[in-house]
């Protein structure tokens, strides 16, 4: 069914009216006992309780009973990724043993990646019925998230390689995702940046904007702040001309004294836009086609495998309590017109 028709508009004017009450109402039921609202990357975790966490587990099953019911006003896990390495040293590290399992589940329970700026258009186009969107974000540009190989070939163990390996057993489940990227994006350097960044965005991800230094935004005259980021945004659209990042990741967290330096600034070659922005906690995002969806302010799910993945408010956390509570796309998903 196309965007136009009778039957798809008289359905949104539904939503919309019904937005308010029933979002809300799933955004009360996601929080849980105690929890702080926005957590700080490479700042101290949140203090509720742990939860007691099922372990991933490795067998992923297709969904082939019938798709469940609609439910496009739910709740959309935004996940939060950092460091991707062999050695696990903290609460933002993940094994890669851990990351595949972490797609097995998302998988086995009916999630289908898209990519922040699709959210954040409030374009679901790409989600088949009866599928809930979730969004694999990946912060600092590490190098365990994405490296080539001398034969130019994606090494496996990196974030990508595994997505890009699963994508193979399970083509129903593409591999993209929304990289941030600092200045040296995963440890590269010189003609190797533009050749990564052109890789990344030919497999599909999103490029988005983590600012030059990783500073903490507060901290900085505006003036400061939007060089920081139009550094960045110059960065990638050097390399990708065509695919300019058009979403943030705040760095710790962070907002900057004028939020309004977020959404555009600079000039020349370092004059930016963005339209939406990335918060570092805790919980799942409202419905994009919600009145409480703000998308310059998503907040996300952190995922990690320190101390087995246990920690407070992490992906299982979430996706535990999540089942009657998150979107299910419908049949003729995405022809949303944005909202006001
Ligand atoms: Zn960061």
């Amino acid at each position: 069914m196309s965007a136009g028709t009778p039957g798809t508009l008289h359905r949104r004017t539904f939503l919309a009216l019904a937005a308010s009450a029933v979002v809300a109402g799933c955004n009360d039921t996601t929080q849980p006992d105690a929890a702080p609202v926005v957590a700080k990357d490479h700042g101290p975790v949140p203090s509720a309780p742990a939860p007691k966490a099922p372990a991933p587990t490795t067998q992923a099953k297709p969904l082939t009973s019938r798709p469940p019911a609609p439910s496009e006003l739910g709740v959309i896990p935004v996940l939060m990724h950092h460091r991707l390495a062999a050695n696990v040293n903290g609460e933002y590290d993940m094994t890669p043993a851990f990351f595949r399992a972490e797609l097995e589940r998302l998988y086995r329970e009916g999630y289908h990646p898209i990519r922040t700026i699709d959210l954040v258009r409030r374009d679901l186009s790409a989600v088949p019925e009866g599928k809930t969107p979730v969004v694999l974000t990946f912060d600092d540009s590490t190098p365990g998230q994405f490296a080539l190989d001398k034969s130019g070939r994606v090494v496996p163990d990196t974030a990508l390689g595994i997505m890009l390996a699963f994508q193979t057993r399970y083509p129903d489940f593409p591999a993209v995702g929304s990289f941030y990227l600092n200045r040296s994006p995963f440890g590269l350097s010189g003609a190797e940046v533009p050749r990564a960044l052109r890789y990344l965005n030919d497999a599909g991800c999103e490029l988005g904007n983590h600012t030059w230094d990783h500073p903490n935004l507060r901290h900085l005259e505006t003036a400061e702040a939007e060089s920081e980021i139009g550094r960045l945004a110059a960065m990638i659209t050097a390399a990708v001309p065509a695919a300019p990042a058009r979403t943030i990741a705040l760095p710790l967290g962070v907002h900057p004294r004028d939020h309004r330096v977020l959404a555009a600034g600079g000039r020349g070659g370092t004059a930016y836009k963005n339209e939406g922005v990335l918060l570092v906690g805790a919980g799942p995002c409202p419905s994009p086609y919600g009145k409480s969806f703000d998308p310059m302010a998503i907040p996300r799910i952190r995922c990690s495998s320190y101390q087995g993945g246990q920690g407070n408010l992490l992906m299982d956390y979430w996706l535990d309590r999540l089942p009657r509570q998150k979107f299910v796309a419908g049949s003729n998903n995405s022809k949303v017109v944005a909202q006001g």
